[in-house]
Formats: C-alpha cells, sequence, structure tokens
C-alpha cells in the first residue's frame, strides 16, 4: 500500500514538473487583423503567446520594407497550418511559401525576447525590419529551400507604440506547412527561463531514459531469458533519442547542419516501432493477456510503417502519419482493457505496471492528440486548450520506466531473501548431514542383515522341503528317489576309486499275513520299528538306508567287500528277529523276520548299477525261496 502511494505522487508530481516547463500566463490577448494590442500587458510577470489573426501573404516572400506594397491574401489563424486556409482562388495543400505579418502594441520602450518554435519547415523572421532569425533556407521551390528545425530565442529593442514581427515561412517536405506552434513574446529573463528549463528537462529526460534503457540492456544481456529487460530497453531508448528530437530539438544545437530528411525519419521511426515493442515487453510481462495474433499484426503495421519511413521521403511518409495514429489509438484502447482485466485479477505486482503504463498511455494520447489537432488544423478551440503540449510521452515514459524499475528491484529484493532463506536451510542440513547419514547407514545395515536372516530362513525352508520330498513319510528314512539319486554317485565314486560297493535288499516276511491278522495300523508300527532298527543298526558314516517300497528296503553300503555286507546283512537279520514282535501267522518264525539279498561289486564300466541290484534282488528271491530269515548273496552275471 505504502509503495503505492508513493507511485501516486511521483506520478502527480512528475506531471507537474512537466507542466510547469509550459508555463503560461493567464492574460491572453488575441491578435485581430494582423494587430495585437499588448500595451496593458507588464512583460516583467508575463509571458504572452502571439496568437490569433496574422497577415497572410500566400506564393509571396516578401522583406519588411516591401511588406506594405505586398498583396494581402486575408488573414490566418497562428498557429496552425495552412493547408486547409481557403482563399478566393484556390484551396492550399501543405506544399508551398508565404509571408506573415504581425504588429503588436506595447506602452513602452523595453528590451523583450521572443521565443521561436520550429516552424515547417524553414523560416526568416524579423523584428521591427530587423533579422532575428533563420532556421534553414526559404525558397520558392522543393529544390531551392532546405528545411530545418530550430526553435530559438531572438531579443530586440521594443518600440513604444507599433512594432512588427515579420516572417516568411516555406515548405515542400512535410504534409503540414506554417506555424504550428505558439510563437512567445516576454521579457528576456522570462523567456530565457523558459528555454533553459525546457532544455533542462529534455536532457533530464534523455539521461534518465537513456540510463534506464542501457540498463535494462544489461540486464537482458547477463539474463538472456529476461526478454521482457530487452524489450523495455529497447523501448526506454528509442523514446529517450525521441525527447532529443522533439520539443526543443536539442540535437540540432549540437548537430546544425544534421539532414533534415534524416532527422525526420529517425524521429517517425522512434514512434512506429516504439508502439509494437512496448507491446512485446508487456506481453512478456503478462503473456496470458496478451493475444500472440494481434501482436503479430502490431508487428506487422509497425514493419510497413517503419519500412515505409525509410523508403519514401518525408513529405510521402508524414501523409500516411494520421492513419498510425488512429492505429495507436486503437491499440492503446485495446491495451487499456487488457490492463483493465488484469488489474481486475489482482495479478501480483501488476499495479506497478498498470499504474505507470497508464501515466505512459495518457501521455502519449495526449501527444497524438496535440499532434493531429495543429498539424490538421482541425481541432476545436476546447481540444486546442486542452492539448497544449505535444512532448508529455517522454516524461510519461519516466514515470512507466521508474515503475518497472521498482518491480524490478522489488523483484530482485525478493529473491536475495528467497537465496538468504535457502541458504541457511541449507545450512542447517549440511550440518545434519553426517547425523542423517549415519542414521540411514544403520538402518540400511539393519536391513541387510534383516533381509541376510530371511534368505537363510528361507535357504532352510527350502533345504527342509527338498528333504522332506526324499524322506519316506511312515519310517522318516529316505525314500526310493534318495536312493536312486545315492547310488547313483557312490557308484560313479566308487568306479573312479576303484573301490568295492556292496547292496542289500531287505524284504519283511509274511507281512500280508501280518496286516490281515493284526491290522494296517499294526503292520504301519512294525514297519517303523523294523526301519528304526535297520538305520541304528548301521554304523558306518556313508552307510544309506532307503524305503524301497511297501515292507521292502534297501542299504547302499560303499566301500564294503562281500563279507563285510554278509556281515551286516546277517547283523540286521538278527537284530530285527531279536525285536520279538510277534507273527503268530509267519511260517518262518514266532516273531517277524526279515529276508535279505546281497550283492557285491568292484565297479566298472561294463556293468552298472542296476546289475548290482538285479544281483540283489536274485539273492533275496532265494532266501525266500530258502524258506526266508536268511541271508544270501549273489555276484553279477554278466
Ligand atoms: P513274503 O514273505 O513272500 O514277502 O510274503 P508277504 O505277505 O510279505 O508279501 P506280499 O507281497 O504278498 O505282501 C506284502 C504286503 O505288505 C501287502 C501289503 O498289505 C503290505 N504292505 C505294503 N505296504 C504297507 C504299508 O505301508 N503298511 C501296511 N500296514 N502294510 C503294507
Ligand atoms: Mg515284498
Ligand atoms: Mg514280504
Amino acid at each position: 500500500m505504502y509503495n503505492r502511494k508513493l507511485l501516486l505522487i511521483l506520478i502527480i508530481a512528475t506531471f507537474l514538473m512537466a507542466s510547469c516547463s509550459n508555463h503560461f500566463s493567464n492574460s491572453r490577448p488575441k491578435a485581430q487583423q494582423g494587430i495585437m494590442d499588448l500595451t496593458q500587458i507588464q512583460f516583467e510577470n508575463h509571458v504572452i503567446q502571439l496568437d490569433g489573426e496574422w497577415e497572410f501573404y500566400w506564393n509571396q516572400l516578401i522583406d519588411p520594407n516591401e511588406i506594405d506594397n505586398g498583396m494581402i491574401t486575408g488573414y490566418i489563424d497562428v498557429p496552425s497550418s495552412w493547408n486547409h486556409y481557403k482563399t478566393e482562388k484556390i484551396a492550399i495543400s501543405g506544399d508551398g511559401y508565404a509571408t506573415y505579418r504581425l504588429t503588436f502594441l506595447t506602452d513602452k520602450k523595453e528590451r523583450l525576447a521572443l521565443k521561436i518554435p520550429r516552424m515547417h519547415t524553414a523560416y526568416k523572421l524579423w523584428v521591427n525590419g530587423e533579422l532575428m532569425g533563420r532556421s534553414g533556407i526559404v525558397g520558392t521551390t522543393k529544390n531551392t529551400m532546405t528545411p530545418q528545425y530550430l526553435p530559438q530565442v531572438a531579443f530586440f529593442e521594443a518600440n513604444k507604440g507599433k512594432n512588427e514581427v515579420v516572417i516568411q515561412v516555406s515548405n515542400f517536405y512535410h504534409r503540414s506547412g506554417g506555424i504550428l506552434e505558439s510563437i512567445k513574446l516576454g521579457s528576456e529573463k522570462q523567456i530565457l527561463g523558459l528555454r533553459y528549463k525546457k532544455i533542462a528537462y529534455n536532457i533530464f529526460l534523455f539521461g534518465c531514459l537513456m540510463c534506464m534503457g542501457t540498463y535494462h540492456l544489461a540486464l537482458f544481456i547477463f539474463r538472456k531469458k529476461n526478454t521482457s529487460a530487452l524489450y523495455f530497453g529497447t523501448f526506454c531508448i528509442l523514446i529517450g533519442i525521441r525527447t532529443l528530437l522533439v520539443g526543443e530539438c536539442f540535437l540540432i544545437y549540437l548537430f546544425p547542419q544534421f539532414n533534415w530528411e534524416i532527422y525526420h525519419k529517425i524521429m517517425t521511426l522512434t514512434y512506429y516501432l516504439g508502439v509494437p515493442i512496448i507491446w512485446m515487453y508487456f506481453r512478456s510481462v503478462f503473456p496470458t493477456y496478451f493475444n500472440v495474433r494481434i501482436l503479430k499484426v502490431a508487428q506487422m503495421i509497425g514493419t510497413v510503417f517503419g519500412a515505409l519511413v525509410i523508403l519514401t521521403p518525408a513529405r510521402i511518409f508524414t501523409v500516411v502519419n494520421p492513419l498510425y495514429q488512429i492505429w495507436t489509438i486503437i491499440a492503446m484502447i485495446y491495451l487499456s482493457t487488457v490492463f483493465i482485466k488484469i488489474s481486475a485479477n489482482k495479478e501480483k505486482d501488476s499495479w506497478f505496471i498498470v499504474l505507470g503504463a497508464s501515466a505512459f498511455l495518457l501521455s502519449t494520447l495526449n501527444d497524438i492528440i496535440f499532434v493531429s489537432v495543429w498539424m490538421n488544423d482541425s481541432g476545436s478551440i476546447f481540444l486546442k486548450t486542452m492539448f497544449r503540449t505535444g512532448d508529455l510521452s517522454s516524461t510519461g515514459l519516466l514515470v512507466f520506466a521508474f515503475a518497472n524499475s521498482l518491480l524490478l528491484a522489488k523483484k530482485f529484493s525478493k529473491s536475495l531473501e528467497q537465496e538468504e532463506i535457502i541458504t541457511a536451510k541449507l545450512t542447517e542440513v549440511n550440518k545434519n548431514l553426517d547425523k542423517i547419514v549415519l542414521h540411514r547407514t544403520e538402518a540400511l545395515v539393519k536391513a541387510n542383515e534383516k533381509i541376510e536372516q530371511q534368505k537363510l530362513e528361507l535357504e532352510k525352508a527350502n533345504r527342509k522341503l527338498k528333504d522332506l520330498s526324499l524322506r519316506d513319510p511312515l519310517t522318516e528314512l529316505w525314500n526310493r528317489r534318495k536312493y536312486d539319486e545315492s547310488i547313483k554317485l557312490e557308484w560313479e565314486r566308487c568306479l573312479k576309486y576303484k573301490r568295492p560297493i556292496a547292496l542289500i535288499i531287505m524284504d519283511v516276511d509274511y507281512f500280508k499275513e501280518y496286516n490281515d491278522y493284526y491290522g494296517h495300523l499294526a503292520g504301519d508300527k512294525c514297519l517303523i520299528k523294523v526301519g528304526q532298527t535297520v538305520m541304528s543298526s548301521l554304523s558306518g558314516s556313508n552307510h544309506m538306508v532307503a524305503r524301497y517300497g511297501g515292507e521292502e528296503f534297501i542299504v547302499i553300503l560303499p566301500d564294503t567287500d562281500k563279507e563285510e555286507a554278509v556281515k551286516i546283512a546277517d547283523m540286521l537279520r538278527q537284530n530285527i528277529e531279536a525285536l520279538h514282535i510277534f507273527h503268530e501267522q509267519s511260517l518262518a518264525s514266532n516273531y517277524v523276520t526279515v529276508s535279505l539279498g546281497v550283492s557285491c561289486t568292484i565297479p566298472d564300466i561294463n556293468i552298472s548299477y542296476e546289475d548290482l541290484f538285479r544281483a540283489a534282488d536274485m539273492a533275496l528271491y532265494q532266501s525266500k525261496d530258502g524258506g526266508r530269515n536268511q541271508v544270501n548273496f549273489c555276484t553279477i552275471k554278466s
């Protein structure tokens, strides 16, 4: 809020400053039929505009001493262009030449000064017959004249009573001809004051705008993303240059020989190119609000008119200038509606730009109306009183540039602040980084340990599962599948080391009868006991017993010869009989008994473990056949 008020005060102050430089007197005498009565005026306090009806000699360039012999065409309003002046014979255009005369009356002899504005487009001025000032060369044709804009000050001794101002003006270079701005009369001090203030203000504006322009361009150079700085900087420089060309035309003082055409081209270009550039700036700041197509149109129009300025002489392009002015007013209406939308949406920080831009748009509007009113001589008295100065836009832009710089400063401060906060946060984080890393590492190690443990458990479970798949659920001995695996391995090993390997096949005698007599549950228990007995009877670490199926068991005895194997088999037979499990139905004994078949060999490549099995099976058959509860041995038959 505080900032907003500050900006408002600034805008008002700037406009006051600008209007101070256009100081006008309250008393406004008017010339009538070429005569102006200034006998009541105190020149110490007042600056008078020599406005009103001047004597007008069309198509005549007359020196003061011959003017009484001249043919007066009529009276013309000063200031105004002669374009719409109608003589009895013809309506005249912008091209041509004429002599103006005004007689003014003062009540005493005193030193006075004239502030002569630029005229369209060359002039020669006498006061009381004495040549006081000239700008360019006045001529009767385009070739004999040289245009120049040169506002200046002239001092002279005013007579008591009649004084005479004679001005010759010629124009073949601009669309409008004649005296388009007021000639001011006052004391030396007053007029010089006016002149100095205006020049000082123009140079002040020029300096400010150039500084801001170059500063924004520098911002762009160091940060290419920042296109708004590019557009704004360019625009400031354009208008800065323009400040030197309009108003007091300070550039002509620096370079008196500066070509009028080029001068005019530059002045017009700053305006024509300024419109699309400022538009691009607005769009870069509020991208969503500005339609790209309309902007493209603005760029195209700017380019076409710009090209026209470069390619054609001022006499042609000044004719189309009103078109561009109309276009500018349309553009300003469009921009204003967009700004209203932006401020209605309360876009962040938009008021800086909206307020600044409004100041600028209003002052530009003033300038355009001023130029069209005076140059076309079409404005009403009211308009002419309203729009008295044509170089407000530079001041407006200054306000705008200042608002923009405020915004920039605010943004910078904000981002610096942000940076400080982030830096503080970063320092804090860095401080705690060691702790955080340690913490994380611990958690990671724990997680790893857990995974490792889970892996072990999984492996264990897998092993168990595999083990289960190789075990016989009833007796918990290895099953047939495990036997198949093991015999293969042991056979290979014994083959490799030329070691003997023996096999025992064992079958419970009359077990069907046992089952039938004692029941299946008892049968199962019996099988479990038999299995455990075999298991506990075997002492060798590499001995391996499996339930082969039903009531049949099989024992692998690696590194065991025939004698040893038969001994073990008989030991098994005895141990089982010694269990004394009653078996009334057995024909072999009162107790459960087993028959065993043994085979043994040293493996070679011509036989296989299946041959070994067959031999053991054969031996078992012999044991059954021989009365059961006995051990038999069979060799492998080749
Ligand atoms: P042999 O002396 O000639 O071997 O006669 P046997 O009756 O023992 O032989 P057989 O092959 O005729 O009968 C085997 C019996 O074993 C048949 C079946 O009821 C029994 N048996 C096989 N597996 C199981 C088991 O898991 N549990 C029980 N309770 N009985 C079984
Ligand atoms: Mg059997
Ligand atoms: Mg049996």
